[in-house]
Order: structure tokens, then sequence, then C-alpha cells
């Protein structure tokens, strides 16, 4: 077995996969390694936006037409209530994750990553990581795209996550209803939202948000899923969504972090397949450039420089959350949605990625009452979780 290797990436799913991809098409010697066997499934919602697509037609990478059931209508609630219907809006698309990250792995392997799925790691030394058998591999670069619980981001900096400024997400599985339209829910879960997902095999229904704001969300889960008339007996899962807090700086030297790792989910929409691939092809990029300078510690530099778009995408998602989850900018959020259907437009414009955060800003700050601007800067004091957790 091939023990050295100019690049190994740890973690298969969106941002992995697409690294190990994007590095062995360069030319890389590239192991790819997970603990998991594929197709394996992960808890997603598994919503693929126009954004999302464009960067997997970048890579020439597809799905193919059945692994995406296409969605024209959007209905959007709050607490209940209708806000509007979308039908004129950009497509959406709904994915599995068991067929989507199965599709980007076989395109690893198949452009020359070695694979070591079912794979768990023990240890990660200097240039070198170890198998849970002992095998030891060399590395000259590694990128940690291994998720919210990043052992990479654990081995550069202690913790992978602050769970008092992350997310936090609860799904389940319900019967089909195939013509049902996509629903969001504003205000099911507290600086977060809840999500309906008609697919061919089940319909996804998920509420995510702050997890030091919602100590309660178990209990919110059930009232949104009787609010949806769902069956009672569902199993319900929970899981770490890294949003609002990503990393500034994404590694160190030779070492990098991608997609949920780095902290790259989007604070407002959740989204975080489409950051994982772009970022798994930005720092794959990285690298290849950093090694045929023969100067592999200048990955991280590269790779910073390219992230910066995105970063400042986050940023300005993070300027914009206070203005529509805190309480006192909320229902007015809510008034301008329903009211207003360019606003609607807007916010799907966003997640095909026709436009930038920017654009939605600029929008919402300039039909915003100045009485409320004082109520945002204390919101956005609000984001941080309160000194008792009690939420708000
Ligand atoms: C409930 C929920 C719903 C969501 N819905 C959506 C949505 O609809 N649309 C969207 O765009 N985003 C959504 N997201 C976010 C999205 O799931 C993530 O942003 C995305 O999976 C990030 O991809 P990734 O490759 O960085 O990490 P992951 O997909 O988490 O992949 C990490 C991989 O690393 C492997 N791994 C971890 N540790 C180790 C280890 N020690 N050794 C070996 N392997 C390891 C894991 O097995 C896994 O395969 C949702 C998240 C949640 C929690």
């Amino acid at each position: 077995m091939q023990t050295r290797f100019d690049l190994i990436v740890l973690g298969a799913g969106p941002a992995g996969a697409t690294a190990a991809l994007v590095a062995a098409r360069a030319g890389l010697r590239v192991a790819l390694i997970d603990r998991a066997v594929f197709p394996r499934d992960k808890l997603c919602g598994g919503l693929i936006t126009g954004r999302c697509l464009s960067h997997l037609a970048a890579l020439s990478a597809l799905p193919p037409p059945d692994m995406l059931t296409r969605h024209d209508r959007l209905v959007f609630y709050r607490d209940g209530a209708p806000l509007g219907e979308m039908t004129d809006s950009p497509t959406l698309h709904l994915t599995t994750r068991l067929s989507l990250d199965h599709h980007l792995l076989a395109l690893a392997l198949e452009a020359g990553a070695a694979d070591l799925t079912g794979t768990r790691l023990r240890e990660i030394g200097a240039g070198q990581v170890t198998l849970e058998n002992g095998t030891l591999l060399t590395f000259s670069a590694l990128i940690g795209a291994d998720g919210v619980q990043s052992i990479v981001a654990r081995h550069l900096f202690g913790a992978a996550f602050d769970k008092a400024k992350i997310g936090f997400a609860l799904e389940t599985e319900a019967p089909p209803a195939p013509h049902d339209p996509i629903r969001i829910d504003f205000g099911a879960a507290h600086w977060g939202y809840g999500w309906r997902f008609p697919k061919p095999g089940s319909t996804t229904i998920g509420i995510g948000g702050l997890h030091a704001r919602n100590p309660q969300m178990r209990a919110d889960m059930m009232r949104y899923l009787s609010e949806l008339g769902a069956p009672k007996a569902l199993r319900i899962k929970g899981h770490f969504l890294p949003f609002g807090d990503f990393r500034r700086i994404p590694g160190c030297g030779a070492i990098l972090l991608a997609g949920d790792a780095a902290g790259l989910v989007d604070p407002i929409t959740g989204e975080g397949i489409g950051h994982a691939i772009l970022s798994g092809r930005l720092a794959a990029k990285a690298v290849t450039e950093a090694l045929a300078a023969g100067a592999p510690e200048s990955a991280l530099r590269r790779y910073r420089h390219a992230l910066g778009p995105l970063h400042r995408g986050l940023h300005h998602a993070n300027l914009l959350r206070p203005l529509i989850f805190s309480d006192q900018t909320s229902p007015y959020f809510a008034r301008l949605f329903h009211d207003s259907t360019t606003a609607r437009q807007r916010y799907m414009a966003l997640l095909a990625g026709e436009i930038e955060y920017p654009e939605l800003l600029l929008l919402t700050l300039r039909r915003l009452p100045l009485r409320l601007l004082r109520g945002v800067r204390i919101s956005r004091r609000a984001a941080s979780p309160p000194a008792s957790g009690s939420g708000s």
C-alpha cells in the first residue's frame, strides 16, 4: 500500500471529495480518508441552490438529473401565518446526501485519489497521520474536511468550534408528499427557521437555529411537526450546524480546513453544501500551487486570499442576521417579506447565486424605519447567547 502522499484529505463529504477530485485532477498523489463506508447518509435537508449547482458545473461534476428533484414553488410562513408564495423564482433542487456524496466520491476516485473510506484516523502528527490499524501515512499537505466536529481543527486550535456561537438542527423523514411545495417557516426556531422539503421517497422536516438560544428545540420541533400534520412517532436526529462563526484563519501552513470544519455555513439560509464544494476546490488549488512553488507552508496564505469573497459574504450575512431574526426587528422583516415581492425575489436570487449579501442588506436597510436602527444595534449584541442561556 502506498504510504506517501502529496495531499491527505480527511473527510469525504462535499468539501473533502471535491478537494480530492481537484487535487487528483491536477496530478497530486492524494489519499481520501473517511471513517464511513459509502454510500452513507448524513443529516441534511439536501437543498441544492443555484449557487451550489454552478460550483458543481464549474467542476464538470453535476449529478445526473435523476439525483435532483426540481421545485418551482416555495411558500414562506412566520409563526404559522403565510408570508407569501414564490412561483416565478429561480428553480431550487432537492437531493439526498446518500446519492450526492457518493457521486462526488466516485468522481474523486475516478480522478485517481486513493480510496481510504471505511478507515478511522487515530492520530495527526507532524507531516503524518496514523490510521486506526497502525498504518502511518505521510503528507506534504493535509486538508481537514471532516465536518463540524473536525479533529483537524481540534489538532490545530484545541477545539472544533465554540458551542455558544454556532447552530444546532433537528431533522426527521416524514412520509412522501411530492406535490407539496418547499416550505420555510421563520419563527419555528429562535434565530433560525423550519423547513419542509418534499422528495420522491420522503419529506424531510427540520428546524435549526442558534444552539444557545434554543434550549427548547425538541419541544419546538414537536410543535412544528404537529403544525405540519406529520405523524407523531417519527425518529428525530440532531446535529450541530457551524454557522455565524466561520474561522477567519482556516488552517496553519500546509494544513487547511474546508467546509463545515472551517465553519462555512450561511448563518441566514443554513446553506452549507455549496460553500463546502467551493472551499474544497479552493483549498486543493492552494495546495497544488504551494507544492508547485516548492513552498507547502504558503498553502494557507493562498487559500485565505482565495476564500476572501466567501468570507466577506458570510460577514455580510452576519450583519444582516439580526434584522431577520432578533425580537425587535423580525416582525418588521416578516412584514417586509409579506408585502414586498421584491424582498422575496431578492432572497431567492441570493439562493440562486444571482446576487450577493450586500444587495440584500442594502434593500433591507433602505426600507428599515430609522427608529429601528437602535434596535438593530441592541440585537447585534443579542446574537451572542444571553448570560443565563435561557434563550430569547
Ligand atoms: C439538519 C441539517 C440540515 C442541513 N440542510 C442543508 C441543506 O438543505 N442544504 C445545504 O446546503 N446545507 C445543509 N446543511 C449543511 C450541510 O449539511 C453541511 O454544510 C455540509 O454537509 C458540509 O459538508 P462537509 O463536506 O464540510 O462536511 P460533512 O458533510 O459533514 O462531511 C464530513 C465527513 O468527514 C467524515 N469524518 C468526520 N470525522 C472523521 C474522522 N475522525 N475520521 C474519518 N472521517 C471523518 C464524516 O464521516 C463525513 O463523511 C444542513 C445541516 C444540518 C445539520
